[in-house]
């Protein structure tokens, strides 16, 4: 993993894998996932209907001679050249240590992660049976029922693909909207038992023991803090029209300068960063 490389990519989700199926990173090239596998946050809700192109690629894509797949790797730091002409260092965790990895170009591509409850600071206990879209995916994906009465709250298609999903593994669930509802309250302990919402200027409450949180993205750039790349108020990567970040030599592309939930283009975004950065365009 050591030596000096061309482009190291930070994730291996959906806009990692649409450049790499566009030619990126066929030449001395090192990605990083701290998954195990590649296919981003999305892959633990797929197949889905709908989202056939992004599970087609997740499944397709080869990973080719020129380009180390490092996984169960994070990405803990970047630290840019000082100069130009100088590598960029990330710094990255893995099992065996901590090692610094040097690239001429580094391509940000770690996505966004969801916006727990903690984020809207609602009253109420913090039992069991609160959780995100993701983990309930995950839980399902493992063969667990992750509750028995489900509230999902959210909008976004990823909110509906989450309700039917449960309610396929035999959960009853009920979706409620927070563009018409707001949650004001979350009961119970140590199991949730009770969620309120008001609705136009009207209080109600509904029995669940699982309430999946699902009312949007925010940009995962936390690991970026200090590094002098330039994010906007929501934490995204400031990108110009070439994806390219204030930090000559630095790319962002995905959910991490687009954060939102519904968000669809990070497959063209992966393909025109692969024409922009070296891939067949
Ligand atoms: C049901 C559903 C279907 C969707 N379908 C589509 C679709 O068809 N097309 C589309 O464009 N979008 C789709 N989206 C949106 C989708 O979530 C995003 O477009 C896509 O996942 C974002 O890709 P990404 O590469 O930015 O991030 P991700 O796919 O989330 O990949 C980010 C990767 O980076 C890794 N990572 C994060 N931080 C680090 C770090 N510090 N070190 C190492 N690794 C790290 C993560 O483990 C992850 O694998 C869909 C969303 C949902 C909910």
């Amino acid at each position: 993993m050591s030596g000096m490389y061309d482009l190291a990519i930070a994730g291996a989700g959906l806009s990692a894998l649409s450049a790499i199926a566009a030619g990126l990173g066929r030449r001395r090239t090192i990605m990083f996932d701290y998954q195990d596998e590649p296919g981003g946050f999305l892959k633990h809700a797929l197949p889905a209907p709908g989202f056939e192109t992004a599970w087609e690629l997740i499944r397709s894509t080869r990973i080719p001679q020129g380009l180390t797949a490092c996984y169960g790797a994070t990405v803990v730091g970047l630290l840019p050249a000082f100069e130009g002409g100088e590598p960029h260092t990330l710094v990255v965790r893995q099992k065996q240590g901590t090692s610094q990895v040097q690239a001429k170009r580094v391509l940000i591509a770690c996505g966004g992660l969801e916006i727990p409850r903690e984020h809207a600071q609602i009253p109420g206990s913090r039992p069991a049976g609160v959780m995100t879209p993701i983990m309930a995916h995950q839980l399902l994906a493992q063969g667990y029922l992750p509750g028995k009465r489900a509230i999902v709250y959210g909008d976004a298609h990823y909110s509906r693909v989450t309700a039917q999903r449960l309610a396929d593994a035999g959960v009853a669930v009920s979706l409620i909207s927070a563009s018409e509802a707001q949650l004001v309250a979350i009961e119970g302990s140590p199991r949730l038992q009770r969620v309120t919402f008001r609705r136009a200027g009207e209080t109600s409450s509904m029995e669940a023991d699982l309430l999946v949180y699902s009312v949007g993205m925010m940009a995962n750039t936390h690991w970026l803090k200090g590094s002098g790349i330039s994010t906007a108020e929501d934490g995204a990567v400031q990108v110009d029209a070439g994806y390219e970040t204030n930090v000559p030599g630095i790319y962002a592309v995905g959910t991490v300068i687009a954060p939102s939930l519904d968000h669809v283009d990070s497959l063209a975004m992966g393909k025109e960063v692969a024409s922009l950065l070296g891939g067949t365009p």
